[in-house]
């Protein structure tokens, strides 16, 4: 394998606020206490420069691939989100960071830049405080983004959306224990767009409000039709985005939905990622306890992908543990993920949560995971997300077989 290296740009959270109202000379000093935490976090050999305001650029050199390149952008949350004591303040700051590699992101620094630039925009968006690795799927033109953004304004009218079912499997007896919905744009003629294309614009532009709601009230609509015809769906889990949650009636139309479709809370779980519920930890307290209440679960999506401690989950009534795919996925090639994917199983026993590994493809992950007490897993191995039709046959049909 040829020369690998990384590039991360870090964006501090809410920098703006800190200078606005603490004044430059306390917001120099931080910068200087960022920097200095950085650099512990970095060896001799990669580099640390600052890019300008609060923006930073590491070069990590010597790479082994993604999986190095993730942890070290989780070891720098982790260490920056420990309090700075500045002038006899305590001052607790997050970061943003986007990372990009060499060479299938860039052949140059300033293209590596550019789309480790791009990547951190990306995490940003999805409530800050997380790393995002480049997609090319990020570097939307502008102009193409405002064409999504004008035929996702028509799509809910046009009824071009539609939810695709995914099996979670029980992994000690195979059984499907529910249903991930997940949104499918059919485009009249872009044919299907991915979530990953059109999710970020709608966030961006307030659109995944009305589209979120229509996602919830489908997913609740069918739960409902499958529980009438005696199907054994358990619960259905719907993502949630950053912007639905923050609204304060939140709570009141899940509740309106679960009312006017007459499915029980119980066979509802509602996934947010890790750094959405870390975001507001405050007023998601809440939220979750409310329509806990009511039988809701609750799924931290993506996890690993933040950095969440035991303590600081043990806050939340969360239910559901799910390992980010790029943790499984690296199991069987780089033992620093497998020893993640464990990490996260161990935490989700110690505090009593279903672990789900998302993203399964092989029997041999299939084998780690029941090694270490994974409870469930969702993957192509299993089904890919499928139609309705073809989900209600796969419950009739009964679970896939697991290997012995
Ligand atoms: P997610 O919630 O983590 O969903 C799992 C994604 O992993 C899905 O991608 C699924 O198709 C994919 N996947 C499942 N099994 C495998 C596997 O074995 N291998 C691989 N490589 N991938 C697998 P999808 O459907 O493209 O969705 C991407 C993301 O878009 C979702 O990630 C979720 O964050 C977001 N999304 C999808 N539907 C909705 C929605 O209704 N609302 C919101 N807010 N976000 C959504
Ligand atoms: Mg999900
Ligand atoms: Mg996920």
């Amino acid at each position: 394998m040829g020369v690998r290296f990384a590039v991360l740009f870090l964006d501090l959270d809410r920098f703006k606020s800190v200078n606005d109202s603490l004044g430059h000379a306390f917001g120099d000093k931080l910068l200087q206490s960022v920097s200095q935490r950085l650099l512990t976090c970095v060896r001799a050999s990669d580099t640390v420069s600052r890019q300008g305001g609060d923006e930073f650029v590491l070069l990590l050199a010597e790479q082994k691939g993604a999986g190095e390149a993730a942890s070290i952008a989780a070891k720098i949350l982790a260490a920056l989100t420990l309090p700075h004591w500045i002038d006899g303040h305590e001052l607790i700051t997050t970061t943003s960071i986007g990372i990009s590699l060499y060479p299938e992101d860039g052949d140059n620094p300033e293209a590596l830049i550019k789309s480790a630039d791009t990547a951190m925009y990306h995490a940003k968006e999805k409530g800050r405080n997380n790393y995002q690795f480049y997609k090319d799927e990020m570097n939307l033109h502008l102009v193409e983004r405002q064409q999504v953004e004008a035929s996702l304004r028509r799509a809910l009218d046009h009824e071009e959306f539609t939810l695709h079912y995914q099996a979670k499997v029980n992994l000690d007896t195979g059984m499907i224990t529910g249903a991930e919905a997940l949104l499918r744009w059919r485009h009249p003629e872009w044919g299907m767009v991915a979530p990953a294309r059109f999710i970020p614009v709608a966030e961006a532009t307030g659109l995944i409000l009305p589209i979120g709601r229509w996602v919830l009230g489908e997913a609740c609509k069918q739960a409902k039709r499958w529980l009438d015809l005696g199907l054994p769906i358990g619960a259905i889990a719907v993502n949630i985005s950053a912007i639905q949650l923050r609204q304060e009636d939140f709570v009141s139309r899940v509740k309106a939905i679960l009312h006017q479709t007459g499915l029980p809370g119980r066979h509802l779980q509602l996934e947010i990622t890790e750094s959405v519920l870390m975001a507001d930890a405050a007023h998601n307290g809440t939220v979750l306890q409310q329509l806990k209440d009511i039988g809701v679960q609750w799924a931290v999506d993506d996890f690993g992908t933040g950095y969440s401690s035991l303590s600081y989950l043990s806050q939340f009534p969360i239910d559901v543990l799910k390992i980010d795919h790029s943790f499984v996925s690296s199991i069987e090639t780089g033992p620093h993920d497998g020893i993640i994917a464990s990490a996260v199983i161990g935490m989700g026993n110690n505090l009593d949560l279903c672990v789900v590994a998302e993203g399964v493809e092989t029997w041999a992950q299939v084998e780690f995971l029941r090694q270490r007490h994974c409870d469930e897993a969702q993957g192509f191995l299993f089904s890919h997300p499928i139609p309705s039709d073809a989900f209600a046959k796969l419950l009739v049909a009964g679970p896939p077989r697991l290997a012995a």
